[in-house]
């Protein structure tokens, strides 16, 4: 097979982060407008701005809620890191000269409490971020959260006995599909007979999240997201 070499300026702009100008470390995402910026210039951005720093879109309105609209952003540092492994390889080494220089600040990779460690711009105050901590039990309660309110658009199907769900902005179409199965048919692996809809809107893909759906086909309406259901077979 034949591999075509394509040179870093030509998508560097896709990686670069626009608060640093540099490619970007620990990608973060506003989850409202979904720019990403690194972690740590993200954080000291918004210790004094409350705004997207590319768009302008409000990011939070009160000093407790700074970090509850950024999110990290794994496939796409994966990405980055995947383009150019060289730069991942040296910040893990900075990471780690600086931890044992300052062995006084826990090092988020061995830390316990779920608490991401920024290291501090010189004389402030280091950031402290809450993260996804991911346990086996821990089932996404610590993501962002979504009140979604599922509808029945069928005269084949029944309506649920509880239609409101609070999920993670994560969770993807197929997997409300599996709930659906087991609510209508008491079987998770019947989940592709079933139709999600949005607005009307059928092509919802089985892994566009919540997240996704919010603000391409909801357009910032007030929540819950009101999604409709129905049989495959239905499709007109
Ligand atoms: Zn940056
Ligand atoms: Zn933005």
């Amino acid at each position: 097979m034949s591999e075509r070499k394509i040179p870093a300026k030509d998508f560097l702009h896709l990686i670069q982060c626009k608060l640093c100008n540099g490619v970007l470390v620990n990608s973060t995402t506003i989850i409202e407008c979904l720019h990403t910026f690194c972690k740590s210039c993200l954080v000291k951005h918004l210790q004094k701005a409350d705004s997207c720093p590319m768009c302008g879109n409000v990011v939070h309105q009160s000093e407790a809620l700074r970090y509850q609209y950024i999110s990290h952003d794994r496939t796409f540092q994966d990405v980055v890191d995947a383009l150019l492994p060289e730069i991942k390889k040296n910040e893990l080494e900075r990471e780690r000269q600086f931890y044992l220089e300052h062995p006084e600040l826990p090092n988020p990779r061995m830390g316990e409490n779920g608490a991401a460690f920024f290291p501090a711009v010189s004389g402030s105050q280091p950031a402290v971020l809450p993260v996804r901590k991911i346990t086996a039990s821990d089932c996404h309660r610590n993501d962002v959260q979504i009140s979604v309110q599922l509808e029945c658009k069928s005269s084949a199907l029944k309506p649920l006995k509880r239609r409101y769900l609070l999920c993670s902005i994560f969770t993807e179409i197929h997997h409300l599909k599996k709930f659906l199965a087991a609510q209508l048919f008491n079987n998770t692996s019947r989940w592709q007979e079933l139709d999600i809809m949005c607005n009307d809107v059928s092509m919802l893909g089985r892994n566009h999240t919540l997240q996704y759906i919010k603000l391409v086909f909801w357009n910032f309406r007030e929540l819950p997201l009101v999604l409709t259901y129905r049989r495959r077979s239905e499709a007109v």
